[in-house]
């Protein structure tokens, strides 16, 4: 089998609130992400990632916001069903990297619990993981603080390969 890669993107509106999630992490600010689930941008590129890598479908199809079962929902649970998905096709997660689009406030710190979180979703190894930060340089949506986004690439390797 060989390895199969996916890319993923996301982005959701920022409107006050009591804090933003970001790979299953609770970012303390004045902002909230707005959204039909929990608005977790960044476990939404890697939801896509992983679905991507395996052909599709992709996450709007597999959890459409117009049904009242997802609302609020954990995004965790949106990665876990790609990630089963995966591995009823014999794969599992190679490496996973990941870059959030945010003008504030500044990851720092919350990068490395991310990463280790995501390690943790993944099911792989925290070398196999990247969480990178970047800011909008104070222009378009991200740069105006309008809004958060997420880009992240999967590699899928054979489940029981050594690859
Ligand atoms: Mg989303």
């Amino acid at each position: 089998m060989q390895p199969r890669i996916g890319v993923g993107h996301d982005l959701h509106r920022l409107e006050p609130g009591a804090g933003l999630l970001l790979g299953g992490v609770k970012i303390e600010c004045g902002l909230r992400a707005v959204a039909h689930s929990d608005g977790d941008a960044l476990l939404h590129a890697l939801t896509d990632a992983v679905l991507g890598a395996l052909g599709g479908p992709d996450i709007g199809e597999l959890f459409p916001d117009r049904d009242e079962s997802n609302r609020g929902r954990d995004s965790a649970e949106f990665l876990q069903a790609a990630l089963e998905r995966a591995g009823r096709a014999g794969y599992r997660v190679g490496n996973a990297d990941a870059t959030v689009f945010l003008e504030q406030p500044k990851l720092g710190g919350a990068k490395e619990e991310i990463r280790v979180n995501l390690a943790r979703l993944l099911g792989c190894e925290k070398e196999c993981v990247s969480v990178k930060a970047k800011t909008g340089e104070g222009v378009g949506p991200v740069g105006e603080g309008k809004a958060v986004a997420a880009q992240a690439v999967v590699l899928l390797v054979e489940r029981s390969g050594n690859a």
